[in-house]
């Protein structure tokens, strides 16, 4: 008998039809024997509904409030799937987040999981039913109600297999796994067999929305090894674990498009010590986080300024916009410009550890299509470039060609 723990993201809860078929599988499962942890999130478009709602009555809504609304919406499906397995004729119970014993810090709408104690959860398994549990969601040390930020069911599920020391994790998505890029924008994507948790986290991280990254980023702290497969059919999905040898081969593993960032420019900033410390310290102290930063060679010969530039997600613009604002008189800046019309585009690969030339290669092939760069940026397996929006996905597809085909 083994352990189990299965994630529906969700397209795979959409409506009742599919998550009949998620029990209808899990039934298979716990008719083997197997112990059954089964994580949903929230149908598909509930959790952005929820905050759509919300922002209608005002921008900026109060954030512990958005995770007691946005929390129901797992809670919706837990209880449907729970009422599937019963159909079938299985044991079956929905446990919140909190139930299931999921404590995490207090940063409403990205709290990090600081502990679980899966009490709850192992005298249900004990009686041999199946737990099914809301992902996305925990509860502070004084009970107040948190979500794990936006695709955190992945979260929820690959730290349960961690507490519960789960023989197997499976991620089920709409997807057959993990592709070479967003199949959806390059037709041409492959799926891959299997990748290595550094190359998953930087393709999580730099867009590809196929797993939240700070689950990838938790799998690799505790060593979970976890197959991204489809919910839709039985095909063998991607399995993700530690970097193995053979892994470096491969230059460019995969690319990745981010339309959700935001840019920020401060222009005429004065160059001294100091300054963008005060401006990352303001928005680190807000619970922002920023990405790519540039910054030019300071202009100006009397008292030299400079501009500099940075990227936050894009549901925090107008917050980091406030913050900056409050630091206008303090600072001393000039004008501050906001723009939402960029992609980051990056390509990820162990290999390029070993590879020469990758960076030349990348900048020639947008060149060739026209794409202008806007900000760069570059790790050991990664480099990522800033470009125009509209031109983002071309310029996707293109570098998609000219390193995987
Ligand atoms: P779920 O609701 O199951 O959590 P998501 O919508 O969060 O699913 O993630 C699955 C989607 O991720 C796919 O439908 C696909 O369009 C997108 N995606 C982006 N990049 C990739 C990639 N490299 N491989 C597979 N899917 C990707
Ligand atoms: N429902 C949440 C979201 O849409 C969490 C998840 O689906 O993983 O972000
Ligand atoms: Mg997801």
């Amino acid at each position: 008998m083994s352990l189990i723990v299965q994630k529906f993201g969700g397209t795979s809860v959409a409506n009742t039809e599919r998550i009949k078929n998620v029990a209808a599988r899990v039934a298979q499962y716990h008719a083997r024997g197997d112990g059954v942890v089964v994580v949903v999130s929230a149908m598909s478009g509930v959790t952005d509904g929820l905050i759509k709602m919300a922002k209608e009555i005002m921008p900026l809504p109060n954030e512990r409030e958005m995770d007691v609304l946005l929390a129901t919406g797992e809670q919706t499906t837990m209880a449907l799937t729970a009422i599937s397995l019963h159909a079938l004729g299985i044991p079956a119970v929905s446990l919140t987040g909190a139930q299931a014993g999921i404590v995490t810090d207090g940063v409403h709408t990205k709290a990090k999981i600081q502990n679980i104690t899966p009490k709850k959860i192992r005298e249900l398994l004990a009686q041999r039913a199946v737990v099914i549990v809301a992902g996305f969601q925990g509860q502070t040390d004084d009970g107040q109600v948190t979500t794990l930020g936006r695709g955190g069911s992945d979260l929820t599920a690959i730290a349960l297999a961690a507490a519960l020391k789960a023989d197997l994790c499976q991620i089920y998505t709409d997807v057959d796994g993990v592709y070479t890029a967003d199949p959806r924008i390059v037709p041409q994507a492959r799926k891959l067999p299997e990748i290595s948790y550094d190359e998953m986290l930087e393709l999580a991280s730099l867009g590809a929305k196929v797993m939240q990254s700070r689950s990838v980023e938790f799998a690799k702290k505790f060593g979970v090894v976890f197959e991204v497969r489809s919910s839709l059919n039985d095909n063998p999905g991607t399995i993700v674990k530690e970097e193995t040898r053979n892994m470096e081969d491969v230059v460019v593993r995969g690319v990745s498009l981010d339309k959700n960032q935001a840019k920020l420019t401060l222009v005429a900033v004065p160059d001294k010590p100091g300054v963008a410390a005060r401006v990352f310290k303001a928005l680190g102290d807000a619970n922002l986080n920023v990405d790519m930063i540039v910054q030019n060679i300071s202009h100006g010969s009397d008292v030299p300024v400079t501009d500099f530039s940075f990227t936050v997600d894009k549901p925090d613009l107008l917050k980091a916009q406030k913050v900056i604002d409050g630091l206008k008189a303090d600072v001393g800046f000039g004008r501050v410009i906001a723009t939402e019309n960029i992609g980051k585009l990056s390509i990820v690969g162990v290999g390029m550890k070993s590879h020469t030339g990758v960076a030349g290669k990348m900048f020639d092939t947008l060149a060739r299509e026209g794409v202008n760069i806007d900000m760069i940026s570059t790790s050991e397996i990664k480099i990522s470039v800033v470009v125009e929006l509209a031109k983002a996905e071309s310029a996707m597809k293109a570098v998609h060609a000219a390193f995987i085909g």
